[in-house]
Order: structure tokens, then C-alpha cells, then sequence
């Protein structure tokens, strides 16, 4: 017999639209276990979206979409299609962090308590322990010295870096960041590009919508090009970035290289 990993990320023909604004139309994309997916594009293609689909943050509109095998969007039986609970929801998503380009850490909080909030709030985790994690997870992104700052006494790097902290409290299996480091002064990008490359060579399952070529060239196992709400063209780093078939992907590239 032979076993069949489940991916990570699989989509087949995901669609949704705005109004009448079909803004994905028809996704396939499959992210194995341990890989890193670069989704490029230009603005509007719909890379957010797709991000929000996965973590369960907007409803689909068509297609399948599952995470670990467990669906997302609603569940087929049969011929029937069924939406999903809340709880089952919020089970789910509970194994997905997320990193946006806006750091939204909570103001009133330190960095470890921003860092602490989940685990103990929807993870039942104690306090005490919950402070050992967070102490770990700080140092682990090179913040151990940094705990008790507030997010306004932190640079943009430091705050993103906490965010990242922050998702992996809750010990999720996939990790999506939605432009992690385009609101950051270019001189804090390398900061913040560093503890996502050593997260992916810890092994962590992670999909990064972002322009930065480079990370992509360097850590990605996969790139994909999105414009106009599809898949234009996927493959490794190497062929999408450095040899790419399609002219809308080489002209897109000319512009952000
Ligand atoms: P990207 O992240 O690639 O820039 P988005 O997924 O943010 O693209 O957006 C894709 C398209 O969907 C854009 O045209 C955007 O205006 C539209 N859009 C996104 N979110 C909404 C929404 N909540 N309501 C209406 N239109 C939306
Ligand atoms: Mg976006």
C-alpha cells in the first residue's frame, strides 16, 4: 500500500467575488507539508483574498479549498455540499497564523502579553505557562530583551517580529503572511525577512504573499504569479522568477526587479 501525504494547502477552482466583481476566478494551488508557497502579482489580483479564503476569513463562493485535509469554506457528503459550523471554524483556524502587512499587535499590551492573549483566552492555556512560551517565542524572533515594551516603543521590525510570535503562540501548523514587510523602512525588511527564513528552515508549512524577489529566489520551494484573479504561472523559483513562460509574468517581473 502505498500512503498518500495529504498537502497542506490544496485548491481546486476556488472562486469568490465582490459584488459583481469575480476577484478569484478558478484558483489551483497545492502547498505540501514543510513547503514555502510565494504568491506574487500586482495589486488587486487577488493574492489577499486567497490568503483570507484560506484562513477561513471570507466565503467561497465556488471550488474546493482544505487545509490539512480538513475543509474549508463547507464540506461535501455525497452530492451535498455543506457549510461549515462556527465551531468547526474556529477549530480549524485555530492551526493557522496569520501576519499581515499592518502589525495590529494590541497598544494596551506588552509584547509578551500580546504574545500570551491567545493561548490563554482561546488556547485554556495557564498563565504561567503561557508567560514561558511567550518568553521562548520572544527570544526565538530576538526579542527576549524587548518583553515588557509596548508596541509603540518598538520599531516596525521589532512590532512585525512580535506578530510573528504572536501566531506561532497558538502553535499552528501553516503560517500566512500577507505582505509582512511593506510597511516596514526598508532598513527593518532584513530583520523581519530573517526569522521567516528560519522558520521555513525549521520546517514550518508557510504561505508569503510578498514583492520581495530575493526571499522568494532564496527560500521558496514554489512561486506562483496571480494577476486578474488566476494562477498565471507556478512552478520552482527558478523557473517562475528566473525563466518565465508567460508574458504577463515577465512583465510584471521587469517592473519590481
Ligand atoms: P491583492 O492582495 O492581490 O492586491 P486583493 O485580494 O486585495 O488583491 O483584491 C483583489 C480585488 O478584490 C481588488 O479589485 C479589490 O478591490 C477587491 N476586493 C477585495 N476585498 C474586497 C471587499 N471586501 N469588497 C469588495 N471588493 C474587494
Ligand atoms: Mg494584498
Amino acid at each position: 500500500m502505498t500512503t498518500v501525504k495529504t498537502p497542506m494547502v490544496h485548491a481546486e477552482g476556488v472562486r469568490k467575488h465582490f459584488g459583481k466583481v469575480a476577484v478569484l476566478q478558478g484558483i489551483d494551488l497545492t502547498v505540501e507539508r514543510g513547503q514555502v508557497c510565494c504568491l506574487l502579482g500586482p495589486s488587486g489580483s487577488g493574492k489577499s483574498t486567497f490568503l483570507r479564503c484560506i484562513n477561513h476569513l471570507e466565503k467561497l463562493d465556488g471550488g474546493r479549498l482544505s487545509v490539512d485535509g480538513a475543509p474549508v469554506g463547507y464540506r461535501q457528503q455525497g452530492n451535498r455540499l455543506y457549510e461549515l459550523k462556527e465551531r468547526e471554524i474556529a477549530r480549524s483556524r485555530r492551526d493557522i497564523g496569520m501576519v499581515f502587512q499592518r502589525f495590529n499587535l494590541f497598544p494596551h499590551m506588552t509584547a509578551e502579553q500580546n504574545v500570551m492573549e491567545a493561548p490563554m483566552k482561546v488556547g485554556g492555556v495557564a498563565r504561567d505557562e503561557a508567560r514561558a512560551d511567550a518568553r521562548r517565542l520572544l527570544d526565538r524572533v530576538g526579542l527576549a530583551d524587548r518583553a515588557d515594551r509596548y508596541p509603540a516603543q518598538l520599531s516596525g521590525g521589532q512590532q512585525q517580529r512580535v506578530a510573528i510570535a504572536r501566531a506561532l503562540a497558538m502553535k499552528p501548523k501553516l503560517m500566512l503572511f500577507d505582505e509582512p514587510t511593506s510597511a516596514l523602512d526598508p532598513e527593518l525588511v532584513g530583520e523581519v525577512l530573517d526569522v521567516m527564513r528560519q522558520l521555513a528552515s525549521e520546517g514550518m508549512t508557510m504561505v508569503v504573499v510578498t514583492h520581495e524577489i530575493g526571499f522568494a529566489r532564496e527560500v521558496a520551494d514554489t512561486a506562483v504569479f496571480m494577476d486578474g484573479g488566476v494562477v498565471v504561472e507556478t512552478g520552482t523559483p527558478r523557473q517562475v522568477l528566473g525563466d518565465p513562460q508567460q508574458e504577463r509574468t515577465r512583465a510584471f517581473l521587469s517592473k519590481v526587479l
